[in-house]
């Protein structure tokens, strides 16, 4: 088991927020993601950007990922996401074998953490005011749209 990370969580969580930001600005879904190697330095940072690229599979936490360019391993990084992941972003973590993640909040949306925690991923959620108003205001100001990324409306 790897030392917890000595890094203030919040101060990550706000390069991922800021994203989050830019992508509403665009008009896109306000998701945003940073990857952090163990001691804090930014390796890339991206957001939702579904709408804009008319990408369906780019998500915030892909964004980062690909931002961040080729590393030889994963297991030092820390992916933090103002969104808790989808399934197909948890895959990518688990793939990757990214050693922690940090989610910003998961009262919106709980996706694949609970089966990363299980799986050996270090998860921690910090229940942000931001990231939880910036969700709960795009859900209602543009469901369908919140519910193309998510790949439909639930049953
Ligand atoms: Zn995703």
């Amino acid at each position: 088991m790897v030392e917890a990370s000595s890094v203030d969580p919040a101060a990550l969580l706000a390069v991922a927020v800021e994203e989050a930001r830019k992508g509403l600005a665009e008009g896109g879904v306000p998701i945003g993601a940073a990857l952090f190697d163990r001691s804090g330095t930014l390796l890339g940072s991206g957001h939702n950007r579904r709408v804009q690229d008319d990408d369906p599979s780019m998500h915030a936490e892909t964004s980062a990922f690909r931002a961040a360019g080729r590393r030889p391993g994963y297991a030092d990084t820390i992916m933090v996401t103002t969104l808790s992941p989808c399934w197909y972003c948890s895959g990518l973590v688990r793939q990757f074998g990214i050693g922690e993640v940090i989610v910003g909040e998961n009262t919106t949306f709980h996706g694949g953490q609970d089966w990363l925690a299980e799986n050996g991923t270090r998860v921690s959620t910090l229940q942000d005011p931001e990231c939880i108003g910036l969700m709960t205001e795009f859900i209602e100001a543009r469901p369908e749209l919140w519910f193309e990324d998510i790949g439909g409306e639930p049953a």
